[in-house]
């Protein structure tokens, strides 16, 4: 066997060559780094600082918590409410437009419409309130809240589960991307007394679907993985393989998250500790260099100390930050404020740039009327043009 040094810079050689590495390669690496990460963090930001420069991006986002009632029970989220709940969101129509233009007034260009999964499916407040908006279903309620939002000049992006290829079809229309979160491949995580034993759409097979779906209707996609949630470290890794094999074959995946799971009083996994830093930068670093040309992300509020810090193990977007509206999914973490971030990426040696929730790269893959649009607020380089920022 090559010790250790040689042996990580075998797989450097290889990277730089741009030869794939295998999962047995990334498993040795991870495992070869556990005590000391330097060399593999060394590694990562040559790839990032290779792949994407020194620019970190973000986009500058609304976010509009459009239903949070929720058919699935995922043991970490503090996000989903129960009727009668103070934190209850069942936004009207007329709140979806006073919100978006609020958002077009605070210089935003993403709006981002997060809901539970088919809430109508378990409960009567939901169909009711589908009903006084004039719809059947939730997704029919987003495309009319897209379409509001994308009036107002915002650009939507969605994130509602698992919605189907007609769905998302549908959205397609309007929303520049969609989103929604592996977290992870592994079925284990489904089992009893797991994290997703009580969220069916969770199920990996289902996840993967959706990915597979969106790549055949030529959607521009983020995804990402949600780490320390009693997954292993190979389970993380077979995770950015299994959406690496969709990448591969439709070229739509725009950006992997990898978020630090955090808890809260109000989940089952109140007691779980947040995951390592050390074991969260590793995954991180690893990513890049399984996926050297991709945009990954971790989101600045969950780590509010260190983030600036994973900027030097191989990350370059710090993904939706608004000016106004809460992370509803993390309440407890406030967004800093995008002149903190701006200065934290400058002191790191980084430039930060606004990006729309679509990457430039992927500009080719939206309908022509959006891309339109989008060309006449983004610069040469695809990032938006700082008028459109004020
Ligand atoms: S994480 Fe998503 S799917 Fe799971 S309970 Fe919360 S809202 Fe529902």
């Amino acid at each position: 066997m090559l010790s250790k040094l040689t042996f990580i810079s075998e797989v450097l050689n290889k990277v730089i060559d741009s030869k794939e590495i295998s999962d047995d390669d990334a498993y040795q690496i991870y495992q070869e780094s556990q005590h000391d990460p330097s060399e593999l963090y060394k590694i990562a930001q040559i790839l990032r600082n290779k792949q994407k420069g020194t620019k970190v991006t973000y986009s500058r986002k609304i976010f509009f918590n459009l239903v949070n009632l929720c058919r699935d029970s995922c043991s970490y989220c503090t996000y989903k409410s129960e009727p009668g709940q103070s934190k209850i969101s069942m936004m009207s129509k007329s709140d979806v437009q006073n919100l978006a233009k609020i958002g077009k007034n605070y210089g935003c260009t993403e709006a981002l419409f997060v809901t539970g999964e088919r809430p109508e499916q378990k409960y009567v407040e939901a169909r009711n309130w589908l009903k006084e908006n004039g719809f059947a279903s939730t997704s029919e309620y987003l495309i009319h809240a897209s379409e509001m939002a994308l009036k107002e000049g915002l650009f939507p992006h969605t994130n509602a589960g698992n919605l189907t290829k007609s769905e998302m079809n549908d959205l397609k229309k309007t929303n520049v991307s969609l989103g929604v979160m592996l977290e992870n491949s592994s079925i284990r995580l489904t089992q009893s007394g797991m994290p997703h034993e009580l969220a069916p759409s969770k199920h990996p097979k289902a996840r993967l679907r959706v990915l597979k779906d969106a790549g055949e209707l030529g959607i521009p996609m983020t995804t990402g993985v949600l780490v320390g949630i009693g997954e292993t470290a190979f389970e993380i890794i077979d995770s950015i393989y299994a959406i690496k094999e969709i990448h591969k074959k439709y070229g739509h995946i725009q950006e992997i998250i990898l978020q630090n799971f955090q808890p809260k009083s109000d989940i089952r996994m109140k007691n779980i500790p947040s995951p390592e830093e050390k074991y969260f930068k590793t995954l991180v670093a690893l990513t890049r260099i399984i996926m050297p040309q991709m945009n990954i992300q971790i989101p600045p509020n969950l780590s509010p100390d260190s983030y600036a810090s994973f900027l030097s193990v191989g990350i370059n977007d710090w993904g939706g930050i608004s000016p106004l509206t809460p992370d509803y999914v993390n309440p407890e973490f406030s967004w800093p404020s995008i002149d903190t971030v701006a200065k934290n990426s400058f002191n790191a040696g980084f430039e930060l740039k606004a990006r729309l929730p679509v990457y430039p790269e992927l500009f080719s893959f939206v309908d022509p009327e959006l891309k339109e649009k989008i060309l006449q607020i983004t610069d040469s380089d695809g990032f938006v043009k700082t008028e459109y920022l004020k």
